[in-house]
């Protein structure tokens, strides 16, 4: 049996983040993870799929992107080759191609079983991703067995697809992304928009990742929300990151062919009913749109650099006043159904107490009610941008200075680290 004081589970951002932290820490640690470097950025992806944010935003502890294009967004085969030398950056302690089968309690300490032999761990981080496994509806059941459902993390690209029409279920960033790019290979789409977010991709001369960085939003932490519960299922925004840094929503869709419906009711065969929402959902999306640009444009007062005038605001919902409620999948030639549903977490392997009942891992900040049990890169885990690629390494960092307690090697500080904020994580 081997042995260790930290046993990280996935050689994602989130675990070499970890291992980062550790190892500046001189924390002996090691990352297990069962495919490669980056795993679901090489087989979950879709192929045309680049960042939505851009290239400056990736930094993570000890690394970030310094190439020529720091506005750019990268494609899924760049972000690879970013993790790829983020990974041999520091000597990482990784071993791939071993997956974690079970983690149990065992004196105080962790057993954790691999498909590589027995490891026991006085602490074990869980690293294995907020995009585990598809989310998708009840309904799916009900679905004609001559329709193919796919979900994101199986789509390539329009050509893979069967001849015919699709419907792409959920308008968030990737429904809107697969809705557009399938529509523009010649067929004919249909997408069922639910509750949305939408934002421009740039707004007064500066990308809108940069207005949220530079107003603090992403950094709003768990105490400051109302609601974290809510915030941490919030969809995500209507965008894309494309090189000709263009908005996309729904009534660039709606432009292109595609028809907008509301929110998915009943399914029965081949038959689809859609809820009578959609002014509903996009004037709600407005309302959203238009405070956050209110805000957007109070935090310009403050800033330092001059950015471009306020630009009107339009409301989108006055274009969809009348949406199809009813689809019948075999009249309108649709073989395809995308579930664009969103995602959620497994554990499968952890053979301790911490699910909730929607079997959620309980936690305050990646700390969970298990001495030596943590977790990282979760939605909105102590901030909003916790699962973002930005949003990683402060999270680790906190981790890294519990784990350094807890071990007893008293407080390291990491340079350029505050913890006084961090107080209420009890070791
Ligand atoms: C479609 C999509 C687009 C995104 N776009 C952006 C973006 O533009 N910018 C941004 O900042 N963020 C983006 N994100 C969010 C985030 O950056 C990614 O989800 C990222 O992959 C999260 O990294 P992670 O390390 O937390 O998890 P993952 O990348 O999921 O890594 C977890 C790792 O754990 C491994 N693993 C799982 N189970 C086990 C086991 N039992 N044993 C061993 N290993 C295991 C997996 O193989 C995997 O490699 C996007 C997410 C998605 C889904």
């Amino acid at each position: 049996m081997r042995r260790t004081d930290v046993l990280i589970v996935g050689g994602g951002q989130a675990g070499l983040a970890m291992s980062r932290c550790l190892a500046a820490m001189r924390i002996e640690h090691v990352v297990l993870e069962r495919g490669r470097v980056a795993e679901r950025w090489r087989s979950e992806r879709w192929d045309s799929l680049r960042l939505l944010t851009p290239n400056w935003m990736s930094r993570l502890p000890g690394f970030k992107y310094d190439g020529p294009d720091p506005d750019g967004f990268m494609s899924t085969s760049e972000v690879v080759a970013f993790f790829e030398r983020y990974a041999t950056s520091f000597p990482a302690p990784l071993e791939t191609g071993t997956s974690v089968d079970s983690i149990e309690a065992a004196h105080g300490q962790f057993r954790v079983t691999t498909s590589g032999g027995v490891w026991l761990a006085r602490n074990v981080v869980l690293a294995t991703g907020y995009a585990d496994a598809p989310l998708v509806p009840w309904l799916a059941a009900r679905l004609d067995a001559g329709v193919l459902q796919v979900v994101p993390r199986d789509y390539r690209s329009p050509a893979a697809l069967p001849r015919g029409g699709v419907v792409v279920i959920g308008a968030s960033a990737t429904g809107i992304q697969l809705a557009d790019e399938i529509q523009a290979s010649g067929r004919q789409v249909v997408i069922s928009t639910g509750q949305h977010l939408r934002a421009p991709r740039r707004y007064r001369g500066r990308d809108i990742m940069w207005w949220l960085d530079r107003a603090g939003i992403l950094d709003a932490t768990v105490e400051s929300v109302f609601d974290v519960d809510t915030s941490r299922q919030a969809p995500s925004f209507q965008l894309a990151g494309r090189p000709d840094h263009a908005t996309i929503d729904l009534e660039r869709l709606r432009r292109a062919g595609v028809i907008v419906t509301g929110r998915l009711k009943a399914v029965d065969g081949h038959r689809l009913q859609f809820d009578d929402d959609l002014v509903k959902t996009t004037a709600a999306a407005d309302v959203k749109l238009a405070s956050l640009l209110l805000r957007l444009d109070r935090a310009a007062g403050d800033l330092r650099e001059p950015v471009e005038a306020a630009e009107p605001f339009e409301p989108l919902w006055p274009e969809f006043v009348s949406a199809p409620t009813g689809l019948d999948l075999q009249d309108a030639g649709i073989e395809t159904v995308i579930w664009a549903t969103g995602y959620t977490r497994t554990y499968p392997w952890l053979k301790l107490p911490l699910l909730d009942a929607r079997g959620e891992l309980l936690h305050q900040g990646g700390v969970t009610p298990c001495a030596g049990v943590y977790a990282l890169g979760l939605p909105f885990q102590r901030t909003r941008k916790s699962a973002f690629i930005d949003g990683v390494g402060a999270d680790a960092r906190v981790l890294a200075e519990h784990i350094a307690v807890r071990l007893g090697h008293g407080v390291l500080r990491i340079p350029g680290h505050d913890t006084r904020h961090d107080s209420r994580i009890a070791v």
